[in-house]
């Protein structure tokens, strides 16, 4: 069924008997051509783009949980392509742009909105720091605008410009960026993917791979055994428990990372920001909440849930930023596990068992990612070749002493 107003109006008129469920609840064959484990963001947008784009049949999408219900459901939907590094900058600008098309291009309402997104300059270091960000930006067709105080003061005049410690000096805008309802995503792809014979199959842990002669043949899962000719793992924080499965120990941590949204507001913040003097983002949900984040937990952990000292962090980086939202209650907080790779940058790429494909390491920005990263795993996996935008997300960068350390951390994932 396609979606469109005439649609909407015609099921209005008719009681609304006409909807069906947006995918099918299929049995597991007892073979396909391709498997994508990880019904996120990137295992659905994979499927998506391998049945759509590459014209490959017989392709499953095996989910443990249910659909969506990772980190795709659980990050504070922010998208951009603000990105310095040439490892990163045009993915992240191809990204953009597929975003910019995707609604058309699934038929469904992800309410991509392109607010802008602006990070905050608080140093003459960080104005010389963001210049050559911008710069690298414009070089790459991603736009971007220096904004002097005023001009920051002119969109958010209650922020706290005169604080001694961290004066708000500038800022650097990229107007593409914004917000996209993140669930409404995974929706979309699964949608598509399905309309597109993709069998889409949750409640289906991997428990095991069969790999024969250094070739995959199959994953052992809680609903049986499945063959496949080609998997492709996309799996987010679970990337190294799922890839063991192989045999590989991968250069990625998971860690925990927390969003919160408090109670409804009238409009206060119309785009996203970042503060530049600690680690605080928000934004401004449609129904009013402000949707905000911070710095990872800091340890090791498969537990969908932060803990309270980073809740107080988080809580001082907002406050010193806008103090005007101290009375402001919380509503909610929750907690998804990132896949921090050793130099906060992704993997795409082919492993060393023949037929099986990695897609992880995404730290906190993969959802922004997620087009770009479906097709470009969806283009490895059908050609056995690096799409050009994806070219330097190889594992071998680590072997090889090219890093794209997006941040100059150093091989420290907590920190990325
Ligand atoms: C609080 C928070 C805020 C964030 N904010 C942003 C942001 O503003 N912008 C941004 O770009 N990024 C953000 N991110 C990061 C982004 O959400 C992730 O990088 C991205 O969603 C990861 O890819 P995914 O969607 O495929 O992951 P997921 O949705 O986690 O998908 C992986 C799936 O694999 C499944 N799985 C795991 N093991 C198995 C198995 N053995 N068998 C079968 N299935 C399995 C899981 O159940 C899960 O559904 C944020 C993340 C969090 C947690």
């Amino acid at each position: 069924m396609r979606y469109s107003g005439f649609r909407v109006i015609a099921e209005a008129l008719t009681g609304h008997k006409g909807w069906k469920p947006v995918w099918r609840d299929p049995t597991p064959q007892p073979e396909y051509d391709y498997i994508i484990i990880g019904g996120g963001g990137h295992g659905l947008s994979t499927a998506y783009y391998l049945a759509k784009e590459f014209g490959q049949a017989r392709i499953a999408v095996l989910e443990k949980g249910y659909l969506g219900g990772g980190n795709v459901g659980r990050n504070t939907t922010i998208i951009r392509s603000n990105y310095l590094l040439d490892g990163n900058e045009p993915f992240y600008e191809f990204s953009l742009k597929l975003w910019e098309g995707l609604e058309q291009d699934f038929n469904y309402n992800a309410m991509v909105s392109q607010r802008g997104i602006i990070n905050l300059i608080h140093t003459d270091a960080q104005r010389d720091a963001a210049t050559r960000r911008g710069n690298a930006m414009i070089l790459h067709g991603a736009g971007a605008e220096l904004l002097s105080r005023e001009q920051v003061r002119q969109m958010y005049p209650w922020l706290n410009f005169d604080n001694a410690r961290f004066p708000i000096k500038g800022a650097l805008m990229q107007r593409r960026g914004g917000t996209v309802r993140h669930d409404a995503v995974a929706w979309g792809y699964a949608r598509g993917a399905d309309m597109r014979g993709v069998d889409l199959i949750q409640n289906c842990e991997v428990t095991g791979m069969r790999i024969e002669n250094g070739r995959i043949k199959g994953v052992e899962t809680t609903r049986g055994y499945i063959g496949a000719k080609k998997v492709g793992v996309a799996v987010a924080g679970s990337s190294s428990r799922v890839m063991a499965h192989a045999g590989m120990r991968l250069p990625i941590e998971s860690h925990v990372l927390q969003a919160f949204v408090s109670e409804g507001l009238k409009p206060l913040i119309d785009g996203v920001m970042t503060f530049g003097a600690g680690h605080f983002y928000v934004s401004q949900s449609d129904k009013g909440g402000l949707v905000f984040g911070g710095d990872i937990d800091g340890y090791n952990s498969y537990a969908q849930r932060g803990n309270l000292p980073v809740i107080e962090d988080v809580a001082e980086g907002g406050m010193a930023l806008m103090p005007a939202i101290g009375r402001v209650r919380l509503l909610r907080t929750w907690g998804g596990i990132m896949d921090m790779s050793m130099d906060g940058s992704p993997i795409i790429d082919k492993t060393p068992v023949e037929g099986l494909y990695f897609n992880g390491g995404w730290c906190y920005g993969g959802f922004k990612a997620t087009p770009a990263s479906g097709w470009c795993f969806a283009h490895l996996m059908a050609k056995d070749e690096s799409h050009i935008t994806a070219k330097a997300y190889r594992f071998d960068r680590f072997l090889r002493g090219l890093m794209i350390d997006e941040k100059g951390q150093g091989a420290q994932p907590n920190l990325h």
